[in-house]
């Protein structure tokens, strides 16, 4: 499948190869879903893994904010496919944070780590997920080089901007139904650059009771 995304100039970087070859994704797919078909799968409380393309679009555009020792921070971690290879780009001396609101989501996310090649970086603790509104962010491992958003989101909330480092990166769906895959660089004096990369449908960034009801 990586050689697929290779072949058809989805995937120009090296990295993102390995890293994608290493990250099993038959690890995170529900028992009985195809892991290596370019599409995204349903994964139950209306939440998908979003399809191998826009796993390494986000991956190659972040690559740059994932060297050894950075901090990144994955929104609407779901299966946890993302955060993994997070992880592994950002090595034991980095930190990679998945935050969740499904609670249900982040014990089998974390059951799919631990079956993964990033297993031992979730044991060492320079990996971890936990359950929260994304919308906040997560503090804790604040600021953050890389912030991933996995669902879209009417505008980019601020607490996000906030823990954002100077030089860092945000790659972020925004809006309804028509959604663009913003990418948001955070100057050195605090400013911020946005630009669309591509158009994408992604779920929406909201509370947990609106997603239980079907939005
Ligand atoms: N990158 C994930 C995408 C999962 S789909 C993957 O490929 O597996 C988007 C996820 O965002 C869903 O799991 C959904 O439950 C979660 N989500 C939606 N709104 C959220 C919020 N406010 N806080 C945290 N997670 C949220």
């Amino acid at each position: 499948m990586v050689e697929h995304l290779q072949h058809y100039g989805v995937i120009t970087s090296k990295k993102v190869s390995e890293v994608m070859e290493t990250i099993d994704r038959a690890c995170f797919v529900p028992d009985g879903t195809p892991p290596y078909v370019d599409s995204p799968m349903a994964i139950g409380y209306n939440a998908t893994i979003s399809a191998p393309h826009m796993h390494a679009t986000c991956l190659q555009l972040l690559e740059e904010n994932l060297k050894p020792g950075m901090h990144a921070l994955d929104i609407g971690s779901g299966t946890g496919y993302l955060t993994a290879c997070f992880a592994l780009m950002v090595g034991p001396q980095g930190r990679a944070v998945g935050v969740e609101h499904i609670p249900e989501l982040v014990v089998s996310s974390i059951q799919n780590i631990e079956k993964s090649a990033a297993a031992p970086l979730l044991k060492e603790g320079s990996l971890s997920v936990h359950v929260g509104d994304g919308r906040k962010g997560w503090p804790e491992f604040a600021p953050y080089d890389a912030i991933h958003v996995g669902a879209a989101a009417p505008e980019i909330p601020q607490a996000l901007i906030d823990q954002l480092k100077p030089g860092g990166r945000m790659v972020i769906p925004v809006g309804n139904i028509f959604q663009d895959l913003k990418v948001v660089d955070k100057n050195q004096d605090g400013s911020l650059s946005i630009w669309s990369e591509t158009s994408v449908r992604y779920v929406p960034l909201t509370s947990r009771d609106a997603q239980l009801r079907g939005w």
